[in-house]
């Protein structure tokens, strides 16, 4: 205890140098450390105008498929709302009229199908919960946006258009 107390008065009564007053060897330390950087290859892209290529097993935005007649795939079973770990997807289910035979691919539809984009982790369970291979994380990166609600993404932005069928 005492040799402690006795080397910290040591410590606290030395002098610091001129150099060590200036800092001068940190800084240039620093420095050249900084200098070195400007040569070596960036580790970042110029994203958005630069994009990586994604890995094959990449999972995106959703993407709700229609079958080779250009019917809705889904049949608003819930599975995909259940597996969901994270609450993100909501729906009603409706039956569909006689005349609407062409739209869907059984007599039940999702009449609403949200995804909570803030609330997606992008874990794929939904896809793999899904038995009429009606939805796949097959899409971009969400992109960014300025409003909560507009990260709500309902049919309209992910129900497969009519012309990317499969042909
Ligand atoms: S990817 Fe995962 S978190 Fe996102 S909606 Fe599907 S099940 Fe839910
Ligand atoms: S996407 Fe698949 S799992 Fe989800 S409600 Fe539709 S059919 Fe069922």
């Amino acid at each position: 205890m005492e040799a402690l107390t006795k080397s910290k008065k040591v410590l606290e009564q030395k002098p610091l140098s001129f150099m060590e007053k200036i800092y001068l060897p940190a800084i240039g330390k620093g420095m050249a450390i900084t200098f070195s950087h400007l040569f070596k290859k960036t580790a970042t892209v110029r994203y958005p105008e630069v994009q990586r290529e994604f890995s094959v097993n990449f999972r995106g935005l959703h993407s709700l498929k229609r079958d080779e007649e250009g019917r809705e795939r889904c049949t608003a079973c819930g599975l995909c709302a259940l597996s969901c770990p994270a609450e993100a997807i909501t729906m009603i289910a409706a039956e569909a009229k006689p005349e609407e035979k062409h739209l869907y691919r059984e007599e039940k539809y999702a009449a609403t199908y949200e995804i909570n984009m803030l609330r997606c982790i992008f874990c794929g369970l939904c896809e793999e919960a899904c038995p009429k291979e009606a939805i796949y994380l097959d899409g971009p990166i969400v992109p960014a946006d300025y409003l909560r609600k507009d990260f709500i993404y309902g049919k309209d932005k992910l129900v497969e258009e009519p012309l990317q069928m499969k042909k």
